[in-house]
Protein backbone atom coordinates (compact mmCIF):
# COMPACT_ATOMS: atom_id res chain seq x y z
CA UNK A 1 0.00 0.00 0.00
CA UNK A 2 1.22 3.64 -1.38
CA UNK A 3 1.57 6.40 1.81
CA UNK A 4 -1.07 9.11 1.91
CA UNK A 5 0.11 12.90 2.52
CA UNK A 6 -3.07 14.96 4.05
CA UNK A 7 -2.47 18.34 4.14
CA UNK A 8 -4.84 20.97 6.09
CA UNK A 9 -4.87 24.39 3.95
CA UNK A 10 -4.94 24.39 0.02
CA UNK A 11 -3.31 28.24 0.38
CA UNK A 12 0.43 29.25 -1.15
CA UNK A 13 2.11 26.37 1.46
CA UNK A 14 -0.61 23.63 0.98
CA UNK A 15 -1.01 23.69 -2.61
CA UNK A 16 2.53 24.04 -3.38
CA UNK A 17 3.53 20.65 -1.05
CA UNK A 18 0.75 19.16 -3.24
CA UNK A 19 2.25 20.04 -6.72
CA UNK A 20 5.76 19.77 -5.35
CA UNK A 21 5.23 16.05 -4.11
CA UNK A 22 4.47 14.92 -7.40
CA UNK A 23 7.48 16.57 -9.02
CA UNK A 24 9.62 14.83 -6.41
CA UNK A 25 8.02 11.50 -7.77
CA UNK A 26 5.71 10.93 -4.74
CA UNK A 27 2.88 8.49 -6.71
CA UNK A 28 0.79 7.96 -3.08
CA UNK A 29 -2.63 9.73 -2.81
CA UNK A 30 -2.22 13.51 -2.05
CA UNK A 31 -5.28 14.70 -0.27
CA UNK A 32 -5.65 18.38 0.05
CA UNK A 33 -8.39 20.12 2.69
CA UNK A 34 -9.54 23.73 2.89
CA UNK A 35 -12.24 25.29 5.09
CA UNK A 36 -12.61 27.73 2.57
CA UNK A 37 -15.35 27.54 -0.05
CA UNK A 38 -13.58 27.74 -3.25
CA UNK A 39 -10.96 27.01 -5.89
CA UNK A 40 -7.55 28.18 -3.70
CA UNK A 41 -5.94 31.70 -5.24
CA UNK A 42 -3.09 34.27 -5.09
CA UNK A 43 -3.57 36.80 -1.83
CA UNK A 44 -1.29 39.32 -2.74
CA UNK A 45 -3.03 41.03 -5.64
CA UNK A 46 -5.90 41.49 -3.46
CA UNK A 47 -4.09 44.70 -2.22
CA UNK A 48 -2.52 45.46 -5.35
CA UNK A 49 -3.16 44.98 -8.98
CA UNK A 50 -6.80 43.56 -7.98
CA UNK A 51 -7.96 46.48 -5.82
CA UNK A 52 -6.44 48.74 -8.79
CA UNK A 53 -8.89 46.93 -11.21
CA UNK A 54 -5.94 46.08 -12.94
CA UNK A 55 -6.50 41.77 -12.33
CA UNK A 56 -9.97 39.95 -12.28
CA UNK A 57 -11.16 37.88 -9.82
CA UNK A 58 -11.34 35.01 -12.25
CA UNK A 59 -7.40 35.17 -12.13
CA UNK A 60 -6.65 34.98 -8.96
CA UNK A 61 -6.84 31.14 -9.12
CA UNK A 62 -3.69 29.81 -8.56
CA UNK A 63 -4.32 26.61 -11.57
CA UNK A 64 -7.52 25.67 -13.36
CA UNK A 65 -9.13 22.65 -11.99
CA UNK A 66 -8.31 20.08 -14.41
CA UNK A 67 -5.00 20.73 -13.19
CA UNK A 68 -5.32 19.13 -10.53
CA UNK A 69 -7.09 16.43 -11.47
CA UNK A 70 -4.40 15.68 -14.06
CA UNK A 71 -2.02 15.64 -10.95
CA UNK A 72 -3.94 12.91 -8.76
CA UNK A 73 -4.08 16.00 -6.00
CA UNK A 74 -7.30 15.46 -4.41
CA UNK A 75 -9.01 18.58 -3.53
CA UNK A 76 -11.55 19.29 -1.13
CA UNK A 77 -12.69 22.51 -0.54
CA UNK A 78 -15.59 23.92 2.02
CA UNK A 79 -13.69 20.99 4.24
CA UNK A 80 -12.47 22.14 7.82
CA UNK A 81 -10.18 19.93 9.88
CA UNK A 82 -11.24 19.98 13.62
CA UNK A 83 -8.76 17.57 15.50
CA UNK A 84 -5.87 15.92 14.40
CA UNK A 85 -5.61 12.08 16.12
CA UNK A 86 -2.04 11.56 16.20
CA UNK A 87 -2.44 7.79 17.75
CA UNK A 88 -4.06 6.29 15.01
CA UNK A 89 -2.60 9.22 12.47
CA UNK A 90 -6.31 10.48 11.14
CA UNK A 91 -7.39 14.12 11.06
CA UNK A 92 -11.19 14.49 11.97
CA UNK A 93 -13.00 16.65 9.45
CA UNK A 94 -16.02 18.75 11.39
CA UNK A 95 -18.40 16.50 10.19
CA UNK A 96 -17.22 14.15 12.59
CA UNK A 97 -15.39 11.99 9.36
CA UNK A 98 -11.82 10.47 9.80
CA UNK A 99 -9.03 10.31 7.49
CA UNK A 100 -5.74 8.57 7.83
CA UNK A 101 -2.67 10.24 6.73
CA UNK A 102 0.91 8.46 6.88
CA UNK A 103 2.71 12.13 6.74
CA UNK A 104 0.18 15.11 7.74
CA UNK A 105 1.35 18.64 7.03
CA UNK A 106 -0.35 21.57 8.48
CA UNK A 107 -0.65 24.51 6.09
CA UNK A 108 -2.92 26.53 8.16
CA UNK A 109 -1.41 29.86 7.27
CA UNK A 110 -2.85 32.85 9.76
CA UNK A 111 -5.31 34.82 10.69
CA UNK A 112 -5.83 39.16 10.77
CA UNK A 113 -5.28 40.08 14.21
CA UNK A 114 -8.19 41.85 15.59
CA UNK A 115 -8.14 45.69 16.59
CA UNK A 116 -7.77 45.62 20.33
CA UNK A 117 -10.17 48.45 20.78
CA UNK A 118 -13.67 49.52 21.53
CA UNK A 119 -15.24 49.99 18.64
CA UNK A 120 -13.71 47.05 16.62
CA UNK A 121 -16.83 45.79 15.72
CA UNK A 122 -18.79 48.75 14.05
CA UNK A 123 -19.60 48.38 10.59
CA UNK A 124 -17.26 50.34 8.42
CA UNK A 125 -14.39 48.64 9.80
CA UNK A 126 -12.68 45.96 7.65
CA UNK A 127 -9.47 44.17 7.48
CA UNK A 128 -8.16 42.27 4.65
CA UNK A 129 -7.10 38.64 4.64
CA UNK A 130 -9.14 36.15 2.46
CA UNK A 131 -11.21 37.44 -1.11
CA UNK A 132 -14.34 38.09 0.47
CA UNK A 133 -12.65 40.82 2.83
CA UNK A 134 -11.38 42.24 -0.45
CA UNK A 135 -14.50 42.42 -2.11
CA UNK A 136 -16.40 44.22 0.65
CA UNK A 137 -13.52 46.47 0.83
CA UNK A 138 -13.53 47.28 -2.71
CA UNK A 139 -17.36 47.92 -2.63
CA UNK A 140 -16.93 50.01 0.24
CA UNK A 141 -13.97 52.09 -0.81
CA UNK A 142 -16.43 53.08 -3.96
CA UNK A 143 -18.44 55.20 -1.66
CA UNK A 144 -15.93 56.06 0.56
CA UNK A 145 -15.76 60.05 2.12
CA UNK A 146 -12.84 59.32 4.40
CA UNK A 147 -10.37 56.18 4.73
CA UNK A 148 -8.46 55.68 8.16
CA UNK A 149 -6.08 53.12 8.20
CA UNK A 150 -4.66 51.37 11.19
CA UNK A 151 -0.94 50.35 10.31
CA UNK A 152 1.64 51.42 8.30
CA UNK A 153 2.88 47.87 7.49
CA UNK A 154 2.50 46.37 3.98
CA UNK A 155 -1.12 45.92 3.55
CA UNK A 156 -2.19 49.09 5.09
CA UNK A 157 0.36 51.06 2.34
CA UNK A 158 -1.14 49.25 -0.44
CA UNK A 159 -4.58 50.00 0.37
CA UNK A 160 -3.71 53.44 0.95
CA UNK A 161 -1.93 53.51 -2.61
CA UNK A 162 -5.42 52.50 -4.16
CA UNK A 163 -7.76 54.21 -1.90
CA UNK A 164 -5.39 57.70 -3.29
CA UNK A 165 -5.63 56.56 -6.70
CA UNK A 166 -9.20 56.73 -6.21
CA UNK A 167 -9.64 60.15 -5.17
CA UNK A 168 -10.45 59.03 -1.40
CA UNK A 169 -9.06 61.00 1.63
CA UNK A 170 -6.46 58.58 3.24
CA UNK A 171 -5.28 59.08 6.69
CA UNK A 172 -2.33 55.93 7.92
CA UNK A 173 -2.45 55.77 11.38
CA UNK A 174 0.71 53.99 12.64
CA UNK A 175 1.95 53.56 16.45
CA UNK A 176 5.90 52.77 15.53
CA UNK A 177 8.29 56.35 14.67
CA UNK A 178 8.21 54.92 11.10
CA UNK A 179 6.44 53.03 8.13
CA UNK A 180 6.70 49.46 7.91
CA UNK A 181 9.81 49.89 10.85
CA UNK A 182 9.60 45.53 11.41
CA UNK A 183 10.59 44.60 7.97
CA UNK A 184 12.75 47.72 6.40
CA UNK A 185 16.05 50.42 6.93
CA UNK A 186 15.21 53.55 7.57
CA UNK A 187 16.07 55.06 4.63
CA UNK A 188 13.08 52.65 3.10
CA UNK A 189 10.89 54.30 5.35
CA UNK A 190 11.60 57.50 4.80
CA UNK A 191 11.32 57.25 0.91
CA UNK A 192 7.54 55.39 1.19
CA UNK A 193 6.72 58.08 3.95
CA UNK A 194 7.63 60.84 1.80
CA UNK A 195 6.04 59.09 -1.42
CA UNK A 196 2.78 58.55 -0.01
CA UNK A 197 2.38 61.90 1.25
CA UNK A 198 3.07 63.20 -1.93
CA UNK A 199 -0.02 61.30 -3.24
CA UNK A 200 -2.07 63.16 -0.70
CA UNK A 201 -2.17 60.59 2.27
CA UNK A 202 -1.94 61.86 5.32
CA UNK A 203 0.74 59.85 7.65
CA UNK A 204 0.47 60.02 11.36
CA UNK A 205 3.35 58.43 12.98
CA UNK A 206 3.73 57.47 16.88
CA UNK A 207 -0.15 57.04 17.02
CA UNK A 208 -1.06 55.18 19.17
CA UNK A 209 -4.99 54.41 18.33
CA UNK A 210 -7.29 53.98 21.72
CA UNK A 211 -10.92 53.37 20.20
CA UNK A 212 -12.79 53.64 17.36
CA UNK A 213 -16.17 56.11 17.70
CA UNK A 214 -19.33 55.75 15.96
CA UNK A 215 -22.56 56.53 15.24
CA UNK A 216 -25.78 54.27 14.61
CA UNK A 217 -23.29 51.23 14.74
CA UNK A 218 -21.33 52.99 11.91
CA UNK A 219 -17.69 53.88 12.76
CA UNK A 220 -17.50 57.83 12.24
CA UNK A 221 -13.43 57.77 13.13
CA UNK A 222 -10.33 56.61 15.30
CA UNK A 223 -9.97 58.31 18.75
CA UNK A 224 -6.05 58.39 19.40
CA UNK A 225 -4.78 57.76 22.55
CA UNK A 226 -4.20 61.35 22.65
CA UNK A 227 -7.32 62.54 22.56
CA UNK A 228 -7.02 63.68 18.75
CA UNK A 229 -10.26 62.18 16.72
CA UNK A 230 -8.90 60.81 13.39
CA UNK A 231 -12.98 61.14 10.73
CA UNK A 232 -13.17 58.56 8.71
CA UNK A 233 -16.50 56.37 7.41
CA UNK A 234 -14.27 53.69 6.85
CA UNK A 235 -11.61 52.06 8.29
CA UNK A 236 -8.59 49.22 7.17
CA UNK A 237 -7.17 47.64 10.31
CA UNK A 238 -4.29 46.29 8.73
CA UNK A 239 -1.96 45.22 12.13
CA UNK A 240 -0.92 42.09 11.44
CA UNK A 241 -1.64 38.40 11.91
CA UNK A 242 -1.72 35.68 14.17
CA UNK A 243 -0.80 31.99 12.97
CA UNK A 244 -3.20 29.31 12.98
CA UNK A 245 -2.20 26.99 15.53
CA UNK A 246 -5.26 26.14 16.99
CA UNK A 247 -5.20 22.37 15.68
CA UNK A 248 -1.42 21.64 16.75
CA UNK A 249 -2.09 22.86 19.77
CA UNK A 250 -4.78 20.60 20.43
CA UNK A 251 -2.95 17.86 19.27
CA UNK A 252 0.01 18.43 21.51
CA UNK A 253 2.19 19.83 19.08
CA UNK A 254 4.84 22.35 20.18
CA UNK A 255 3.63 25.74 19.51
CA UNK A 256 4.56 29.29 20.51
CA UNK A 257 3.68 32.17 18.21
CA UNK A 258 3.83 29.71 15.30
CA UNK A 259 3.20 25.52 15.13
CA UNK A 260 7.66 24.92 15.80
CA UNK A 261 9.22 22.75 13.80
CA UNK A 262 13.16 22.13 13.20
CA UNK A 263 14.99 22.54 10.26
CA UNK A 264 13.52 19.45 8.19
CA UNK A 265 9.75 21.62 8.82
CA UNK A 266 9.10 18.34 11.29
CA UNK A 267 7.01 19.28 14.30
CA UNK A 268 7.70 17.92 17.54
CA UNK A 269 5.88 14.42 15.76
CA UNK A 270 8.17 13.13 13.55
CA UNK A 271 4.54 12.62 10.78
CA UNK A 272 3.53 16.13 11.26
CA UNK A 273 5.25 18.62 9.45
CA UNK A 274 3.75 22.64 9.35
CA UNK A 275 4.87 24.92 6.33
CA UNK A 276 4.09 28.57 5.40
CA UNK A 277 2.55 31.20 7.67
CA UNK A 278 1.74 29.56 10.60
CA UNK A 279 5.03 27.45 11.08
CA UNK A 280 8.21 28.91 13.09
CA UNK A 281 11.37 27.43 12.21
CA UNK A 282 15.29 27.62 12.85
CA UNK A 283 16.98 30.03 10.26
CA UNK A 284 20.39 31.34 11.33
CA UNK A 285 20.58 31.80 14.76
CA UNK A 286 16.91 32.63 15.29
CA UNK A 287 13.41 30.94 15.10
CA UNK A 288 11.58 32.73 12.88
CA UNK A 289 8.43 32.80 11.14
CA UNK A 290 7.59 34.75 7.74
CA UNK A 291 4.95 35.54 5.79
CA UNK A 292 5.22 35.31 2.46
CA UNK A 293 4.50 33.40 -0.80
CA UNK A 294 8.69 32.74 -1.44
CA UNK A 295 8.65 31.16 1.90
CA UNK A 296 5.20 29.20 1.53
CA UNK A 297 6.57 28.14 -1.94
CA UNK A 298 10.17 26.86 -0.63
CA UNK A 299 8.52 25.20 2.31
CA UNK A 300 6.38 22.99 -0.12
CA UNK A 301 9.22 22.20 -1.87
CA UNK A 302 11.48 21.41 0.89
CA UNK A 303 8.95 19.17 2.93
CA UNK A 304 8.35 17.10 -0.49
CA UNK A 305 11.56 16.52 -0.46
CA UNK A 306 11.78 15.21 3.65
CA UNK A 307 8.89 13.44 2.27
CA UNK A 308 10.62 11.42 -0.03
CA UNK A 309 13.59 10.57 1.38
CA UNK A 310 15.51 13.82 0.88
CA UNK A 311 14.97 16.03 3.18
CA UNK A 312 18.04 18.91 3.64
CA UNK A 313 17.61 21.76 6.00
CA UNK A 314 15.39 24.62 4.99
CA UNK A 315 17.92 27.46 4.43
CA UNK A 316 16.63 29.45 0.99
CA UNK A 317 17.21 33.13 1.66
CA UNK A 318 13.88 34.75 2.17
CA UNK A 319 12.68 37.64 -0.25
CA UNK A 320 9.71 39.39 -0.18
CA UNK A 321 7.84 42.22 -2.09
CA UNK A 322 5.49 45.28 -2.15
CA UNK A 323 3.94 47.81 -4.64
CA UNK A 324 3.02 50.99 -3.45
CA UNK A 325 2.26 54.00 -6.27
CA UNK A 326 4.60 52.48 -8.74
CA UNK A 327 7.48 51.61 -6.67
CA UNK A 328 8.11 47.67 -6.44
CA UNK A 329 10.38 47.09 -3.15
CA UNK A 330 12.16 43.84 -3.09
CA UNK A 331 13.36 42.76 0.14
CA UNK A 332 16.15 40.10 0.01
CA UNK A 333 17.33 38.58 3.21
CA UNK A 334 16.06 39.85 6.55
CA UNK A 335 17.14 43.48 7.67
CA UNK A 336 16.13 42.75 11.65
CA UNK A 337 19.14 43.97 13.64
CA UNK A 338 20.86 45.61 11.03
CA UNK A 339 23.25 48.18 12.80
CA UNK A 340 24.59 49.76 9.00
CA UNK A 341 23.15 50.16 5.79
CA UNK A 342 24.71 51.80 2.86
CA UNK A 343 22.42 53.21 0.05
CA UNK A 344 23.05 52.40 -3.98
CA UNK A 345 21.75 54.20 -6.50
CA UNK A 346 19.34 57.47 -6.95
CA UNK A 347 16.48 57.85 -4.06
CA UNK A 348 15.70 60.99 -6.14
CA UNK A 349 15.28 58.83 -9.49
CA UNK A 350 13.46 56.29 -7.51
CA UNK A 351 15.85 53.35 -8.33
CA UNK A 352 18.16 52.79 -5.71
CA UNK A 353 19.01 49.91 -3.16
CA UNK A 354 19.83 49.88 0.57
CA UNK A 355 22.65 47.34 1.60
CA UNK A 356 21.85 46.01 5.28
CA UNK A 357 24.89 44.62 7.20
CA UNK A 358 24.45 42.89 10.57
CA UNK A 359 27.79 42.73 12.84
CA UNK A 360 30.16 43.20 9.53
CA UNK A 361 27.45 40.50 7.68
CA UNK A 362 25.46 41.89 4.86
CA UNK A 363 22.16 40.42 5.84
CA UNK A 364 19.75 42.14 3.52
CA UNK A 365 19.45 44.15 1.14
CA UNK A 366 15.99 46.63 0.05
CA UNK A 367 15.60 47.79 -3.98
CA UNK A 368 13.28 50.24 -4.68
CA UNK A 369 12.63 49.49 -8.55
CA UNK A 370 15.89 47.79 -9.46
CA UNK A 371 15.12 43.83 -10.00
CA UNK A 372 18.86 43.05 -10.83
CA UNK A 373 20.12 44.48 -7.71
CA UNK A 374 17.39 42.42 -5.62
CA UNK A 375 18.41 39.23 -8.23
CA UNK A 376 21.98 40.06 -7.26
CA UNK A 377 21.74 40.65 -3.67
CA UNK A 378 19.86 36.96 -3.34
CA UNK A 379 22.87 34.97 -4.52
CA UNK A 380 25.44 37.39 -2.40
CA UNK A 381 23.30 36.83 0.78
CA UNK A 382 22.92 32.93 -0.32
CA UNK A 383 26.43 33.11 -0.68
CA UNK A 384 27.38 34.95 2.37
CA UNK A 385 29.53 36.50 0.55
CA UNK A 386 31.56 40.21 2.01
CA UNK A 387 30.95 43.04 0.62
CA UNK A 388 32.39 45.93 3.25
CA UNK A 389 29.83 48.77 3.74
CA UNK A 390 32.66 51.00 2.75
CA UNK A 391 33.20 49.05 -0.62
CA UNK A 392 29.77 49.77 -1.26
CA UNK A 393 30.08 53.26 -0.88
CA UNK A 394 32.74 53.69 -3.12
CA UNK A 395 31.79 54.84 -6.78
CA UNK A 396 31.26 52.42 -9.67
CA UNK A 397 30.02 49.23 -6.98
CA UNK A 398 27.81 47.75 -8.48
CA UNK A 399 25.87 44.74 -7.39
CA UNK A 400 25.98 42.71 -10.70
CA UNK A 401 28.92 42.81 -10.72
CA UNK A 402 29.59 41.13 -6.95
CA UNK A 403 27.20 38.70 -8.06
CA UNK A 404 28.92 37.68 -11.62
CA UNK A 405 32.42 37.29 -9.51
CA UNK A 406 30.79 34.55 -7.40
CA UNK A 407 30.36 32.66 -10.68
CA UNK A 408 33.96 33.04 -11.48
C1 LIG B 1 -3.80 41.11 1.04
C2 LIG B 1 -2.53 40.34 1.13
C3 LIG B 1 -1.43 40.74 0.38
C4 LIG B 1 -0.24 40.04 0.45
N1 LIG B 1 0.82 40.44 -0.32
C5 LIG B 1 1.95 39.71 -0.31
C6 LIG B 1 3.04 40.05 -1.16
O1 LIG B 1 3.01 41.04 -1.89
N2 LIG B 1 4.15 39.26 -1.14
C7 LIG B 1 4.23 38.17 -0.33
O2 LIG B 1 5.24 37.46 -0.37
N3 LIG B 1 3.22 37.82 0.49
C8 LIG B 1 2.09 38.56 0.53
N4 LIG B 1 1.06 38.21 1.36
C9 LIG B 1 1.25 37.09 2.30
C10 LIG B 1 1.03 35.77 1.60
O3 LIG B 1 -0.18 35.78 0.91
C11 LIG B 1 1.06 34.67 2.66
O4 LIG B 1 2.35 34.65 3.23
C12 LIG B 1 0.75 33.32 2.03
O5 LIG B 1 -0.55 33.33 1.49
C13 LIG B 1 0.87 32.25 3.07
O6 LIG B 1 0.42 31.04 2.55
P1 LIG B 1 -0.05 29.88 3.51
O7 LIG B 1 -0.43 28.75 2.61
O8 LIG B 1 0.94 29.65 4.58
O9 LIG B 1 -1.34 30.45 4.28
P2 LIG B 1 -2.76 30.93 3.71
O10 LIG B 1 -2.66 31.50 2.36
O11 LIG B 1 -3.35 31.76 4.80
O12 LIG B 1 -3.61 29.58 3.60
C14 LIG B 1 -4.01 28.84 4.73
C15 LIG B 1 -5.27 28.07 4.38
O13 LIG B 1 -5.55 27.15 5.44
C16 LIG B 1 -6.94 27.03 5.57
N5 LIG B 1 -7.21 26.49 6.92
C17 LIG B 1 -6.81 27.00 8.11
N6 LIG B 1 -7.25 26.22 9.12
C18 LIG B 1 -7.93 25.20 8.56
C19 LIG B 1 -8.63 24.06 9.09
N7 LIG B 1 -8.69 23.83 10.41
N8 LIG B 1 -9.23 23.22 8.24
C20 LIG B 1 -9.18 23.44 6.89
N9 LIG B 1 -8.55 24.50 6.34
C21 LIG B 1 -7.93 25.36 7.16
C22 LIG B 1 -7.44 28.44 5.34
O14 LIG B 1 -8.79 28.45 4.91
C23 LIG B 1 -6.49 28.94 4.25
O15 LIG B 1 -7.04 28.79 2.96
C24 LIG B 1 -0.14 38.91 1.32
C25 LIG B 1 -1.24 38.51 2.10
C26 LIG B 1 -2.43 39.22 2.00
C27 LIG B 1 -3.60 38.78 2.85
Amino acid sequence: MSERVVIVGAGHAGISTAFELREAGFAGPVVVLDQAGHEPYERPPLSKAWLAGAVSTGELAFRGPEVYARRRIELRTGVRVSAIDRGPREVVTADGARLPYDHLVLATGARPRALPVPGAGLAGVHRLHTLADALALRAALDGARALAIVGGGFIGLEVAAAARKRGVPTTVVEAAPRLMRRVVSEPVSAFYHRLHEEAGCVIRTEAAVGALTGEDGHVTGVRLADGATVPADMVVAGIGVVPETGLAGAAGLATGDGVLVDEALRTSDPAVFAVGDCARFPLGEAMVRLESVQNAADQGRAVAAAITGDARPYRDVPWFWTDQHGCKLQIAGIATGADEWAVVGDVQERRFTVLCWRRGALVAGESVNRPADHLALRRLIAAKASISPAAARAGGFTLKDHARSLAG
